[in-house]
C-alpha cells in the first residue's frame, strides 16, 4: 500500500495506527527519494510510493468552511438541527 501524505499539514496516514500522525516533510522527501531511486532501476517498492491527499485536518477545515458558508446563506437556520 502506498504512503498517503498531506504536504500542507505534514501528516501521514499510519497503517500501523490506522490514524493520521504528524510526519515531517523532510522525512517524506527522503522516502520519495528512496522510491525514485529504486523505481529507476526497476526494483519493486510500491510501498514507498507517496500519494498526496487530504488529511484529517484538511477535512476539519473543509467542514468549518462549509459551516461558515451555510451561516452566510441562512443565518437563522445554522446551528439548528
Ligand atoms: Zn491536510
Amino acid at each position: 500500500m502506498p504512503v498517503l501524505y498531506c504536504t500542507l499539514h505534514e501528516r501521514l496516514l499510519s497503517a500501523t495506527y490506522n490514524a493520521w500522525i504528524d510526519f515531517s516533510l523532510e522525512k517524506i522527501q527522503a522516502i520519495q527519494a528512496l522510491y525514485e531511486g529504486f523505481h529507476a532501476v526497476n526494483i519493486e517498492t510500491s510501498a514507498y510510493r507517496v500519494i498526496e491527499t487530504a488529511c484529517d485536518k484538511c477535512e476539519a477545515a473543509s467542514v468549518q468552511r462549509l459551516a461558515e458558508k451555510l451561516k452566510m446563506i441562512d443565518p437563522e437556520r445554522s446551528g439548528q438541527t
